[in-house]
């Protein structure tokens, strides 16, 4: 292992790249990364770095992200098969079909989706901007693609009419709320933190709903002491790291990720040795997909 994380640091210099993990990643990848976050932080920092190269710890729709923000740079995923099942649920065809049921609807597009769907969106939102995405609108109707939950949670907030795509993630779908009652039981002075791709039951059960930034930032602030979290379990790794003395635990013990969890140090070294696999996102979805992403930053 020590042997594996010298070779990374070496490839790093010699080709100029940067490893950029998302949250949920596993905990060996987090600590050799040069940067964590969510995945609008991990898009920003790929527009930002001055690195050449990027290696994507994380899934399909993050590396296309910062494709599409950085085109110029060599984005590097290191398991091909790293997918989403949730952005899977929608494609640029079905979005098409859907949009001529609603003409009149704007379509906001969460960022956990294909390039291609995207590009075919008039704005993205992520999981903690995707209210004030909706507000910032002059439409009456929002088609919100792909997560029904997320649309369900925003829906609450605003007098517009939300049609929501019936997509969803497996992962965060695992928590029920006979868990949260039980683990509420368990652990009667701890605060319940959410991620809004949870079911809509689980979510209203929740003292705090956020993204995994949000989340963080929640556990860093709070005066609390104990907290259950109700997201991907990688997110555990740095809330205890952050918060030395506080005490978090998982809502279900089904909140793991399989796609998450398919990077690993070997495939680092190897997708840096080998340069591949590239994911780099084509002409015109590319700039169209940039346009829907440059409005979502512009409007929040
Ligand atoms: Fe997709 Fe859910 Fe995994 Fe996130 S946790 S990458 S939304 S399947």
């Amino acid at each position: 292992m020590e042997e594996l994380v010298k070779e990374i640091e070496e490839l790093k210099r010699e080709r100029g790249a940067v490893i950029l993990a998302h949250n949920y990643q596993p905990n060996a990848v987090q600590d050799i990364a040069d940067f964590v976050g969510d995945s609008l932080a991990l898009s920003r920092m790929a527009a930002t770095t001055p690195a050449r190269v990027i290696v994507l710890a994380g899934v399909r729709f993050m590396a296309e992200s910062a494709s599409i923000l950085a085109p110029e740079k060599t984005i590097l995923l290191p398991d091909p098969f790293a997918g989403c099942p949730l952005a899977d649920t929608v494609d640029a065809e079905g979005l098409r079909r859907a949009r001529e049921r609603y003409p009149d609807a704007a379509v906001v597009c969460y960022v956990n989706s294909p390039a291609e769907v995207k590009a075919e969106s008039d704005i993205c939102c992520t999981s903690s901007n995707a209210l004030k995405v909706v507000q910032s609108l002059p439409h009456r109707r929002v088609l919100f693609v792909p997560d029904r939950n997320l649309a369900h949670y925003v829906s609450r907030f605003t007098d517009k009419e939300i049609i929501p795509w019936e997509g969803s993630c497996l992962t965060h779908c695992r928590v029920t709320p006979e868990e949260v009652e039980e683990a509420k039981a368990a652990h009667p002075e701890a605060k319940v933190l959410v991620h809004p791709e949870c079911r809509p039951e689980v979510v209203e059960a929740a003292d705090f709903v956020g993204s995994t930034g949000g989340i963080l930032r929640f556990a860093r602030e709070s005066l609390d002491r104990e907290f259950l979290i109700g997201t991907e379990m990688g997110i555990i790794h740095r809330l205890e790291a952050e918060n030395p003395g506080k005490k978090f635990y998982l809502l279900s013990p089904g909140l793991i990720c399989p796609n998450m969890k398919l990077t690993s140090l070997a495939k680092i070294a190897q997708c840096l040795r080998e340069m591949k696999p590239v994911v780099k996102v084509p002409e015109p979805v590319r700039s169209r997909a940039y346009g829907a992403l440059e409005r979502m930053l512009k409007a929040v």
